[in-house]
């Protein structure tokens, strides 16, 4: 590991001033990923900013609107009775990331900018155009098998591996970025980029920008939500493939619904045309089985992830039957 400063500033002017400082300066909450990329030699920023001591950790839920500022916990927001109540979807992908150790540490910020599980990405004597641009994808060769089906590019096939993002997509949550010449919004859906020729680039995020927080509107839908996750073992793995479904039913019929994908592409994947098959249908399994197949049916699979298409259209009709308590 290369050495480094370390600061904690106290006031969100500070940590900002002292990020647009050093070009190579990284903030540091939880620091779940961020120490294992640096003790993986994958990055070496020369100043640690610690923003622990910002007043960014409140969870507030409100009649119309919920914030959840940048540094709230994983498990304290997972574990909140009315985000439970509220947004069950989200409490499950929180609940469903990660181990209840790492749960404790990690903030809603750093789950967001978390970087690719890619094995080769993580794994210095490989190349790879996200970690050193131009150099190559490793995977693309090599064993694809948790590769994207979806927004891939020639340059990188890695998937995104927030579950928390997902379930974000499907409520319609914003982020609240503070740094720039004003303080902005970005949907959760446009906050990450596909890779195209820059895969190094995942994020709208500007040098120097800080997250604050997550904003997710109060809906009738997002009280019912689920979220569902396949993967290898049971606890402290990233998703094969997961589906976050909100759902607006009257009666037996659906008249609206988001659902977003994880493990199936590099950023959250809204699956618009699973939505629109589903819309203003009869709750049945025939009409959910329908949608997903409809969704899935402009998946680019590599070689070893054929599975992820049958098993994503498996997923999507299980939470849509789920959440609307078909059997
Ligand atoms: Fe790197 Fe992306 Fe290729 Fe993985 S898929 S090796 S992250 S460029």
């Amino acid at each position: 590991m290369q050495p480094f400063s370390y600061s904690k500033p106290t006031s969100q002017p500070d940590a900002i001033a002292s990020l647009q400082a050093n070009a190579n300066a990284a903030l540091i909450a939880g620091g779940t990923d961020l120490l294992d990329l640096m003790k993986l030699g994958v990055t070496a920023p020369d100043q640690l900013i610690d923003i622990n001591g910002l007043a960014l950790a409140t969870i507030n839920v409100a009649d119309d609107v919920t914030t959840i500022g940048a540094l709230a916990r994983m498990s304290d927001v997972a574990n909140d009775g009315k985000i439970k109540k509220t947004f069950p979807v989200l409490s499950q992908a929180l609940l469903a990331s990660a181990s209840a150790q790492l749960r404790n540490m990690a903030t809603i910020g750093g789950n967001l900018m978390q970087r690719t599980r890619c094995p080769y990405f993580r794994d210095t004597a490989f190349t790879c155009n996200k970690r050193n641009p131009g150099s190559g994808c490793a995977a693309i060769e090599g064993f694809d098998r948790g590769s994207a089906i979806f927004g891939v590019s020639s340059k990188c096939i890695a998937v995104h591996p927030s579950d928390l993002a997902v379930a974000l997509v499907a409520l319609g949550a914003e982020i609240a970025i503070a740094g720039g010449e004003a303080e902005r919004r970005v949907s959760v859906e446009e906050f990450y980029l596909l890779p195209g020729d820059t895969p190094e680039r995942e994020t709208v995020l500007q040098p120097g920008e800080l997250i604050m927080a997550v904003i997710v509107p109060n809906s009738l839908e997002a009280r019912r939500s689920v979220y569902l996750k396949v993967r290898d073992r049971a606890s402290f793995e990233f998703a094969l493939v997961s589906v976050a479904v909100a759902v607006d039913l009257k009666g037996t019929t659906i008249r609206s619904a988001r659902i977003a994908m994880g493990g199936v592409a590099p950023r959250p994947w809204r699956v618009p045309a699973a939505e629109a098959a589903i819309a203003g249908k009869p709750a049945t399994m025939s009409n959910f089985s329908a949608a997903a197949a409809a969704g899935m049916a402009a998946a680019t699979p590599a070689r070893l992830n054929r599975f992820k298409v049958t098993m994503a259209q498996n997923a999507i009709a299980r939470a849509l039957a789920t959440t609307t308590g078909v059997q």
